[in-house]
């Protein structure tokens, strides 16, 4: 199909929920991309952090093939191999002790929410079921996860919210003091990614650390984004130091398969007991084979390090491009503040001159593949000059 019919035929046919760019994207191989027409990209978007290796890795094509044709799927009502292997290395991963394996960012922090309030509801009483999230964040878009979700914006059209969900601006300790009266959990992002890739101060995160455990309010981390590497540790908060109750883990946990992971440490592994929870295709084989790529590539000597020099090597050439007020962010996830134009225009014309990028709020967010060669990020890199210096130009 031409790309005129297949635009036609989704925008038919599709809700129209998402404002999508003019290119549809036939076959990839690394961090480049080929559209319907076979013109060439180079992805530093990675589906918003879901291809961690890329497109088509050999090895993550060939074990999810082969479970596919193998078998496809279960339910939970039977235990299978691949889903026991990377229930037990995501927890290794992770150092967190138990697992619970669902499909999407959402539904994790889901499953987050009702452990806390279980948890608590068994040591304290139904009363104290608050859920405290920081203003600007994002959870997720089921209704408890965007009551979740700090942002207005998000809220208009879907009221009512269930109800329970408290925001505090990030940094603000008294606040947040003030807050955790009849709260269960705390849950935050270490770096605020649809929020406009803010990193938490991670002296606060420590001070909600500390607050958490005296209270025995349960700390949820929601690495959804940030997690599996994308910061150059395998989970944000270790830039911290900070040890979660609660970690969620979604993007970039199967390599482009739909998965998402609820992990709690040992001492919480049993609040939720058999019939509390579920998800039909949560923990699905052929996804757990994908993760299980994911996970062993993520964790081999070197791979967190190589993360973190090129995520060094991108900022430090953005830095010093035209146009770009400030770069921050952690690793190979990065926000870049433009003068003049915003995020949305600048990716516009990153599309039209061969280079796939993200936004968040007004800036131009950047999640490349975790496995792009130096090579593609130099040509991402060239592309992106050049349609900053021609923007920059225009502009006077
Ligand atoms: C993307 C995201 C979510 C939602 O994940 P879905 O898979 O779209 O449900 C939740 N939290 C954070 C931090 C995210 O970036």
């Amino acid at each position: 199909m031409t790309y005129d019919t297949i635009r036609e035929t989704a925008d038919a046919a599709l809700m129209p929920t998402y404002g999508r760019f003019s290119v549809a994207l036939e076959q990839g191989k690394s961090a480049t991309v080929r559209d319907a027409e076979g013109r060439e990209y180079i992805d530093f978007g990675s589906g918003i952090g879901v291809n961690s290796l890329g497109y088509a890795d050999p090895e993550w094509a060939a074990a999810v093939a082969e479970q596919a044709g193998r078998l496809q799927h279960i339910s939970n009502l039977y235990y299978n191999e691949t889903q026991s292997l990377f229930a037990q290395e995501v927890c290794r991963a992770t150092g967190m002790g138990r697992v619970f394996l669902c499909n999407s960012g959402a539904e994790a922090n889901e499953c987050a929410v009702k452990l806390a309030r279980k948890y608590s509801e068994d040591k304290y009483g139904p009363d104290r079921y608050a859920v405290v999230t920081m203003n600007n964040s994002f959870h997720g878009r089921t209704i408890a996860t965007l009551e979740a979700t700090g942002q207005d914006a998000f809220h208009a059209h879907f009221l009512p919210f269930t109800g329970g969900f408290r925001y505090v601006q990030p940094g603000d300790v008294p606040a947040l003091e003030l807050a955790l009266e009849g709260a269960c959990a705390v849950m935050l992002e270490c770096v605020q990614g649809e929020g406009g890739v803010k990193p938490l101060d991670f002296e606060y995160l420590r001070q909600v650390r500390r607050l958490c455990t005296e209270k025995d309010v349960l700390l949820v981390v929601d690495e959804v984004q940030t997690g599996v590497g994308r910061t150059g540790r395998f989970l944000a908060c270790e830039h911290a130091g900070i040890r979660p109750d609660v970690v969620t883990l979604a993007k970039g946990l199967g390599g482009g398969l739909p998965i998402g992971a609820c992990l709690c440490t040992e001492e919480l592994g049993g609040v939720m007991s058999a019939g509390m929870h579920g998800s039909t295709f949560g923990g699905n084989p052929v996804v757990c084979a994908g993760g299980r790529v994911v996970l062993s590539q993520v964790t081999a000597p070197g791979f967190l390090e190589e993360v973190a020099r090129k995520g060094d090597r991108l900022r430090s050439r953005l830095e010093k491009m035209p146009g770009v007020r400030s770069v921050r962010g952690l690793g190979l996830m990065l926000g870049v503040e433009l003068d003049g134009i915003s995020g949305r225009e600048a990716a516009e014309k990153c599309v039209s001159a061969g280079l796939l990028v993200l936004t968040a709020k007004s800036l131009m967010r950047l999640l490349p593949p975790l496995t792009i060669t130096d090579e593609e990020l130099d040509r991402g890199l060239s592309i992106l000059e050049k349609v900053l210096t021609d923007c920059g130009g225009k502009e006077e």
